[in-house]
């Protein structure tokens, strides 16, 4: 029979055009707060350079220059067009994107990545709001949206929506590396994203308050897949069996807020926190590590394996991912130390090259079980 143009097979596993692309940096200095001294950031008018003070010098003691940098009267939706919108555009049509937020504790990262501050909104509702958005625009595709949230904490990933969920594993499947058994929930608006991420946040205070311990030395990550096919054109052809498998695309969106990246030495650690210290860094000193390695090609090796996160990021560092990293800064006198290493940080990473392709699978069995059973529960409450 006649099969319908909107169902005609694709051509090929996966559509590869290497983008020849790399990591895109962009830095956010916060104004100084409470009794900080401002200063000690100086951002040309060019929005590419940023000029380090100490003291009362004028002359600067180190500059950078980034993608962009965003001076202290940056608003939320000035670093939404220079790190994420173009991110969230890649992964509506099926690659992997990620965004990192990178800075010592209280820099900047989780107001940037996930304020709702009603004037204030974050990257991560913009970018949930743009995807649900982008589904309403396009008539030709049909959508599916899931949403999982975790944590990394010494080592451990625990599921923040369903937080009994403590120890979960890094397995490699057909569209890269996934969390086994972590929670995929549908997610069908903005507000539904909002719920999951505060129901997170919730689970996060609570397993900290536990713990005695802090947050700012666990890694949050936000994830959004994106599952897409085009829309058949007769719902009721005659023959369905005898349609071709319609391949999907699947567009996967990280949300990352790093651990503090402050030294340990100078936060106020001590006996027991002290000795767990490295375990605690491991994630981001490997991170370090990685993005060393792999802003050099003649070294080879890149020690993806030595930790959770860059095991789980290993596409975004230079894998198949679209990748933006937020360096935050204080415009405060006292962190300019800080600064300086969050800084240097960005800038090894300028150098980190991508090479994203467009995810197309026919078969989500072969990419990950839980979002199988998720696309099946979508399909059975009347999705695709
Ligand atoms: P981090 O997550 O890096 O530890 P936070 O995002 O929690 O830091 O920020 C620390 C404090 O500074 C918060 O009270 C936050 O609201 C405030 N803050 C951070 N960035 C800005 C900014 N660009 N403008 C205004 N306030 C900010
Ligand atoms: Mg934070």
């Amino acid at each position: 029979p006649k099969v319908p143009r909107s169902a005609r097979r694709l051509s090929g596993v996966s559509v590869t055009e290497p983008s020849g692309e790399r990591v895109k940096v962009v830095v956010r200095v916060r104004p100084p707060q409470g009794e900080e001294t401002g200063g000690g950031c100086d951002v040309e008018r060019s929005g590419r350079r940023l000029k380090l003070h100490r003291g009362t010098a004028t002359q600067p003691f180190s500059e950078f220059d980034f993608d962009q940098v965003l001076d202290e009267s940056a608003a939320q939706a000035d670093v939404y067009n220079a790190a994420v919108k173009p991110i969230v555009e890649d992964v509506m049509a099926g690659y992997n994107g990620t965004i990192m937020a990178y800075g010592q504790t209280g820099a900047g990262k989780t107001f940037t990545l996930s304020s709702i501050q009603p004037d204030a909104i974050g990257m991560m509702p913009r970018a949930a709001a743009e995807v649900f958005n982008a589904v309403a625009a396009d008539p030709l595709h049909e959508y599916a949206v899931f949403m999982s949230y975790i944590q990394i904490y010494m080592e451990l990933i625990q599921d923040l929506l369903q937080p009994q969920n403590e120890n979960m594993q890094i397995r490699e499947g057909a569209n890269g590396v996934f969390v086994e058994g972590v929670h995929e929930t549908e997610v069908r608006s903005t507000e539904d994203c909002l719920r999951l991420l505060q129901m997170g946040d919730r689970n996060r205070v609570f397993a900290f308050t536990k713990l005695n311990a802090h947050s700012s030395r666990s890694h949050a990550i936000v994830m959004l897949t994106v599952i897409k096919r085009q829309r058949l054109a007769d719902p009721d052809w005659p023959d369905a069996e005898a349609l071709p498998v319609q391949r999907m695309k699947i567009g996967k969106l990280f949300l990352v807020d790093l651990a503090g990246s402050e030294r340990l030495k100078k936060s106020r650690s001590t006996g027991l926190r002290a000795t767990e210290a490295r375990s605690i860094n491991l994630s981001l000193t490997t991170l370090g590590m990685c993005i060393n390695a792999r802003a050099d090609p003649t070294r080879p090796h890149v020690p993806f394996r030595d930790s959770k996160l860059t095991r789980l990021l290993q596409e975004a560092l230079g894998g198949n991912a679209k990748t933006s990293l937020v360096i935050a800064v204080a415009n405060a006198k006292e962190h300019v130390d800080e600064s300086l290493q969050s800084l240097q940080f960005g800038s090894r990473a300028m150098h980190v090259a991508t090479a994203a392709v467009v995810n197309e699978h026919a078969d989500l069995k072969l990419v990950n079980a839980e979002l199988a059973s998720a696309m099946e529960q979508h399909i059975d409450s009347g999705g695709i």
